[in-house]
């Protein structure tokens, strides 16, 4: 065994005793470390966040604990190679997927201290202006927001564990309550090391951060109505924690960041020597393989008018295929492992159900007959998959999340009213993206996904050269999306703070509400 990694609870690094899980290299099937919880207070745990963390964050103004958060960002981009390479070598990610999580982690972190130094010397913040009450104008009300008393419970996903950490903490640091976070055991070591930089930054206030590295036992048990939870993972997951019996009892407030079959439109409009047909290729292509797919933005199904269908199948083929896999650490390789055993049985199985309904092009679910640099036989390996279906109908095609390097190719017949009808079988998405020059497709068909997405993303060849792609989230836009992806809502700028506010309509005299608010 590696070594065991430890939980920092009540202002201390505890090392967990019990049974342990394994975390493993992806790629070698090494272990790395262990991780778990056993004998943590998880009670204790979150009673040191509200009592200490809670009163220490909501007495600073939003400037300070601007600063605060930009402390932390700083010190993790001190340490950004070394996390780099704990991620290449934890996570199977390479390189560049390793910076998307950990420069992510940083820049949210980042623009959420600039946000709270622009809104400066205040506590709490106040939505929307004075109201007149009554017959007397000097009866009036104020919606006002402040921090909840209790702390921020995070569960993270195990695709992101520098990012999941940083785009939540932020933004409940900003709004003033502590934060208890978990990231999934199995790629903790990126987490434990980021939480270890926390520490050693001494930036935050005592109960201001927890961290709990393995299960969380009996803590949702022990949650009330002041404090929050923020979840991202699997629909399955969330599911059952929706039904918690404590978290029902006391309303507590819970956001999920769940599963999403996300799509990716290509206008009729768009030639095959255009820039924007280059881009959808290029940015289609990287969502299928960048994390190995394991992203939860990443385009599941692609819609192609019916008479371009059949080049658009060749063209994604070729650039998938020139898209090198192996191990991670290797400098020409492109795409890396599944991040787990288990996560490979599941994109496996997730393959097949798949083949019931669609054409296999590109593909079949194994590993491949290329990697480069991996150990005969081992390694968490799937080569990318691109399956066809002539049917878009299918049901199979959009009700199932197979989170890996798999997407789906289908024709539709070149009216936006069609491709809308496809792209929200969804059912509720974090993302869709459009690829089109053509102004009143983009909007007939903004119109009709807007309610089925969180995000709607419109690629034209004016911004090919601007943007990260439709799966790169941004600090400013909002995060989340209806039905199937959790019904959640993150960051959004100031947005995403509401979540750790109450809203209360204060009424009074108006002077007094002038003076106290
Ligand atoms: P998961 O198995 O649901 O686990 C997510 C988190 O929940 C982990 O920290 C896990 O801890 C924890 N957990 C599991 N059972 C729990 C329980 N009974 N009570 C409390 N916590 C529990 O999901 P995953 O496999 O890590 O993540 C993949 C999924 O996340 C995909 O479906 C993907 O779409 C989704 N995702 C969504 C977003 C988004 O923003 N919408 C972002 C990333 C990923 P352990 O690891 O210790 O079991």
């Amino acid at each position: 065994m590696g070594q065991r990694l430890k939980s920092y609870v009540g202002g201390r690094w505890l090392e967990g005793g019990g049974a342990t899980t394994p975390l493993f290299n992806p790629t070698t099937e090494e272990v790395l470390a262990e991780a778990g919880t056993g004998g943590v207070d998880f009670q204790g745990a979150l009673e040191y966040a509200r009592g200490r963390g809670n009163p220490a964050m909501r007495s600073l103004t939003f400037a300070q604990r601007g600063e605060l958060i930009g402390k932390v960002a700083n010190a993790l981009h001190a340490r950004r190679e070394e996390l780099i390479e704990i991620s290449v070598a934890s996570g199977g990610n390479t390189r560049g997927d390793a910076k998307f999580d950990i420069d992510g982690a940083i820049g949210t972190l980042a623009h959420y201290a600039e946000v709270g130094k622009k809104l400066g010397d205040r506590r709490t913040l106040i939505d929307g202006a004075q109201e007149p009450l009554g017959r007397n104008p000097r009866f009036a009300g104020q919606h006002l927001l402040t921090p909840f008393s209790g702390a921020a419970v995070h569960i993270n996903a195990f695709n992101f564990p520098a990012w999941g950490f940083g785009e939540k903490a932020a933004v409940a640091w900003l709004a003033g309550m502590p934060v208890v976070t978990k990231p999934a055991t199995s790629t903790a070591l990126v987490a434990h090391r980021v939480a270890q930089i926390v520490v050693e930054s001494t930036a935050l206030p005592e109960g201001a951060f927890t961290f709990l590295c393995g299960g969380i036992g009996d803590l949702l048990r022990h949650l009330t109505c002041q404090d929050v939870v923020a979840f991202t993972g699997s629909s399955q997951t969330a599911r059952s924690l929706r039904v918690h019996e404590t978290l029902a009892r006391h309303a507590v407030r819970f956001n999920v960041e769940a599963d999403s079959l996300n799509a990716a439109v290509l206008g009729p409009d768009v030639d095959r020597d255009s820039k924007t047909y280059d881009m959808f290729l290029l940015e289609v292509t990287r969502e299928m393989t960048q994390k190995a797919g394991q992203k939860c933005t990443a385009v599941r199904r692609i819609f192609a008018p019916e008479a371009a269908v059949g080049r658009v199948k060749e063209d994604l083929i070729a650039q998938i295929k020139a898209v090198r896999v192996g191990n991670p650490a290797t400098k020409e390789v492109r795409m890396g492992p599944l991040a787990t055993k288990q996560q490979l049985a599941d994109v496996r199985a997730g393959v097949e159900r798949l083949k019931r309904a669609a054409e296999a092009t590109l593909g079949d679910g194994g590993r491949g007959a290329t990697l480069v640099d991996v150990p005969d036989g081992k390694g968490y390996f799937m080569a990318p998959v691109l399956f066809f279906s002539s049917n878009a109908a299918a049901p199979e095609v959009h009700d199932q999340e197979v989170f890996g390097p798999v997407q789906t190719l289908m024709p539709y017949s070149g009216r936006a009213e069609e491709a809308a009808r496809w792209v929200n079988l969804g059912g509720g998405s974090l993302v869709a993206s459009v690829y089109t020059d053509d102004k009143d497709f983009a909007q007939e068909l903004v119109a009709r996904i807007a309610p089925f997405h969180g995000r709607v993303y419109l690629g034209c060849d004016k911004i090919a050269d601007a943007t990260l792609g439709s799966g790169a989230v941004m600090p400013q836009m909002l995060h989340g999306g209806p039905g199937r992806a959790g019904g959640g809502q993150e960051l959004g700028g100031l947005r995403g703070l509401e979540f750790y506010l109450q809203r209360t309509a204060v009424q009074g005299l108006k002077p007094l509400l002038e003076k106290i608010l």
